[in-house]
């Protein structure tokens, strides 16, 4: 975080609060940056970030998105890493507040698309509350872009009527999943933040009744060049990624829909490189 930025900050901030509110002349665009490959990402959010004075950017976000900004647009990473903050929350918050009242038109760049799983609710509920004029753009959310990447369809005819997003991480150490959520029958069930918990996700569910073939792929990086699929089904997902280890971010998916196109096994029996070739 440079520091000049937080000290813009504070003195604006000190001159501009009105009431509580900051006077807000700036804009705060949520957008959503897609899930890895920079192209998955629309033309209204393009437009946004060439006409951004400040771009304010997540780990997951594409950083080469950041060489469409303007010459001059503030660049600022506030990214998170797993259990380690770099920015608290309500800083991020008051920065992208604070940003507006300098009169900035503010890009808030998110991986995937911000309302899910993407704390943009509480951004736009915070910017509301201040006063500050704020749009939303939507992004392609990890579950579809993994699912187009790999060719697994979420839904199906034949084998899911649903599909549920979960969060698989945890909350103060306590898993908050909802079980029978994720046990529902014609189903495809995507857990996101869910690689570090796979073993006790995957024991968890087969515990509770799940069929022990349950279908299941672990996406890697889904949508780069990096990408990296295994698959198996619920009771051995968990051993085959002891040897091959993979990469976050990387997403959980689980039902009949992997069977039904062989396109993901071709991909799980490539190795890295040759996926790159596909990939091109
Ligand atoms: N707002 C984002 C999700 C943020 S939560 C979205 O809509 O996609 C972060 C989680 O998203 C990661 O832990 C991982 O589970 C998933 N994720 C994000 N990008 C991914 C990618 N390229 N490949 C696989 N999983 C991804």
């Amino acid at each position: 975080m440079n520091d000049n930025v937080f000290s813009l900050i504070k003195s604006h901030t000190s001159t501009d609060i009105n009431n509580g509110k900051i006077k807000s002349v700036g804009h705060v665009y949520l957008v959503g940056a897609g899930p890895g490959d920079e192209e998955l990402i629309t033309v209204k959010a393009m437009r946004l970030l060439q006409e951004a004075d400040a771009i304010v950017y997540d780990r997951l976000a594409n950083p080469a998105l950041l060489s469409y900004g303007k010459p001059h647009c503030d660049l600022i990473y506030v990214g998170k890493k797993k259990d380690q903050h770099s920015l608290p929350q309500e800083k991020i918050c008051d920065l992208l507040a604070a940003l507006a009242g300098c009169g900035k038109n503010v890009v808030r760049l998110k991986g995937g698309d911000s309302f899910i799983f993407g704390r943009g609710g509480e951004e736009i509920d915070y910017l509301s509350r201040q006063g500050i004029q704020c749009s939303v753009v939507p992004g392609i959310t990890a579950a579809s872009g993994c699912a187009a990447a790999t060719q697994i369809p979420l839904t199906h005819r034949d084998y899911a009527h649903a599909v549920v997003f979960i969060t698989g991480h945890r909350q103060n150490g306590k898993m908050t999943i909802n079980w029978d959520l994720a046990l529902q029958k014609d189903c495809t069930v995507v857990f996101y933040m869910g690689l570090s918990n796979l073993e006790e996700i995957t024991r968890q569910l087969i515990e509770r009744g799940c069929p022990t073939d349950k279908p299941f792929a672990v996406v890697s990086q889904g949508t780069s060049s990096e990408q990296q699929v295994v698959l198996g089904t619920i009771s051995d997902i968990a051993q085959r990624l002891m040897h091959r280890p993979l990469l976050s971010p990387a997403l959980l998916m689980m039902g009949d829909v992997i069977h039904a196109n062989g396109y993901a096994l071709g991909l799980a029996n490539q190795t890295a490189a040759e996926y790159r070739g596909v990939n091109q």
